[in-house]
């Protein structure tokens, strides 16, 4: 169901994740979210780190927001992303963690590679038994970013495959069966989430596009498989909130999973049938190259493309957002297409004050083409020359 961006031409967003504030230096850890909440000095960062990356994007005029990811730890390539949902459900041995396999998820970097300590760093607690959705606590992060905000707050969270393949497992007998297990571990949280008034919820990653572009022929592990395990995973939430598929090629460390563009036409006819009423591309590291295959491909729901690279820090220019908003608009009607950043940009690497003026930049350029098509524009205070404090030429 529409909800978030019910009634905005062009909406705009950001995929999630923010780079930490220097002086947010608590972490989480495996302590549950109430419980470190009760410790003043992490509420305070806490509480703080939310405000700020709320207040930047308001700032910048986004209309849909989020709380920058701000459990994550300070984690080598934002291993939280992964390592977080693990260390908070119950069925896992989260006091014997060990190393993920080699190979694990389809990914390898040879030592050398900044990503090999991205590969080091995937050390997680052991499946002991039955998982559960135990201590995840998203709708209380998420309460805590929306009661500061009348801005739409969106919660996004790793697929459960991605959780699936990086865990090593002594209780279920398969991979699918340990997928579906997470899978329907978080479709219960996220049903609480939802009741509580969640307007977006963002699954992050299914792997529909990565195994689809590695034409790797398997029985089981197969494009087809995670579409199943999306829809199981979201199962019955369109009837309550607006529900929303991102897909990427990486963002670890601000680095580029593969050597060469990829493209997500193998994987297109598969997204279609996933329960999702938005898919997020990344569309701008790639120069678009699969705006007019989207176009054609993805019937019946909205797209958001990304126009904000998140692996460089060179800001685009709002003529440059525009340029691929226009470009996209050949293929994709005004109705149903949104405008976000291809990947978030808090996983290690980037500056606040990148991230923020990238932000800036996007919905600059998007109110660019609002003009043109005779929509109302957003209110972007971070770009009202009347605050500069630069003394006006005379
Ligand atoms: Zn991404």
């Amino acid at each position: 169901m529409y909800r978030a961006t019910k009634d905005i031409i062009l909406p705009t967003t950001i995929t999630g994740s923010l780079p930490r504030p220097s002086w947010y230096t608590e972490n989480l850890g495996t302590r549950h979210f109430l419980e470190a909440m009760v410790n003043r000095r992490f509420r305070e960062q806490y509480e703080d780190a939310v405000t700020c990356f709320i207040r930047d994007q308001e700032l910048a005029g986004l209309d849909i927001v989020t709380d920058g990811d701000a459990h994550f730890d300070d984690d080598v390539g934002g291993q939280s992303w992964t390592a977080y949902p693990p260390n908070h459900m119950t069925g896992l041995d989260i006091e014997h963690p060990v190393p993920t396999p080699a190979g694990r998820g389809g990914i390898w970097f040879p030592r050398g590679h900044i990503l090999h300590d991205y590969l080091e760093s995937r050390v997680m607690p052991i499946v002991t038994g039955p998982i559960s959705r135990g201590n995840l606590q998203y709708t209380a992060m998420w309460k805590a970013a929306q009661r500061i905000t009348e801005k739409p707050v969106k919660w996004g969270s790793v697929s459960a495959e991605i959780v699936t393949f990086a865990l090593q497992d002594r209780h279920y007998k398969s991979v699918p069966d340990r997928m579906f297990a997470i899978a329907d571990a978080f479709n219960e949280e996220y049903h609480e989430l939802a009741d509580a008034g969640c307007p977006v919820i963002q699954i992050e990653e299914p792997q529909i596009h990565l195994l689809a572009v590695r034409n790797i022929v398997d029985a089981v592990i197969n494009p087809k498989l995670m579409v199943e395990v999306f829809n199981r995973t979201v199962k019955g939430l369109r009837a309550k909130t607006e529900v929303w598929a991102h897909s990427c090629w990486g963002n670890p460390s601000a680095q580029r999973m593969f050597a060469s563009v990829q493209t997500y036409k193998p994987a297109l006819e598969a997204y279609n049938t996933v329960d999702a009423d938005v898919i997020t591309f990344e569309s701008s590291a790639s120069g678009g190259i699969d705006l007019e295959a989207i176009g054609k491909i993805i019937t019946g729901k909205k797209i958001a493309i990304g126009v904000i690279d998140h692996h460089t820090l060179q800001v685009e220019r709002p003529e440059e957002v525009a340029a691929q908003i226009r470009a996209a608009l050949k293929h994709i009607p005004a109705e149903r297409l949104m405008i976000s950043t291809d990947c978030g940009m808090g996983r290690e690497g980037m500056s606040r004050r990148h991230a923020f003026y990238k932000t800036v930049s996007l919905v600059l350029g998007t109110n660019m083409v609002r003009k043109e098509l005779g929509v109302p524009e957003a209110k972007i205070l971070a770009a009202d020359e009347r605050y500069s404090l630069v003394v006006p030429i005379k």
